[in-house]
């Protein structure tokens, strides 16, 4: 299920702004964060691309998907190894 943005509510929300609390898709982040100097500052974070509710904190390059915290496993000395392990075993099941 692809989270709508909450500004404009039509386009698909990419990115979450921190400040805002907020999900917003690309073309309202730039307007809403063009707007003043304050909210120039914001911080935005890419959206978990795996609950699509949280903002995320991880991006893993070789999948090109963000995480968010509570998917993130710190534990692990890297995630993608995780992640392909787990589709393995899924797999031979
Ligand atoms: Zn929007
Ligand atoms: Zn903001
Ligand atoms: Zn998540």
């Amino acid at each position: 299920m692809e989270p709508l943005c909450e500004y404009c509510g039509v386009a698909t929300a990419l990115v979450y702004c921190k400040s805002d609390l907020a999900r917003l898709c690309l073309r309202c982040d730039g307007y809403v964060h063009s707007a003043n100097f304050l909210s120039s500052r914001h911080n935005r974070s890419l959206l978990c691309d795996k609950c699509n509710s949280q903002p995320a904190i991880f991006r893993c390059m070789d999948d090109r998907i963000s995480l968010c915290q509570g998917l993130f496993q710190p534990d692990g000395d890297d995630l993608c190894e995780t992640e392909s392990d787990l589709r393995q075993q899924n797999q031979s099941c």
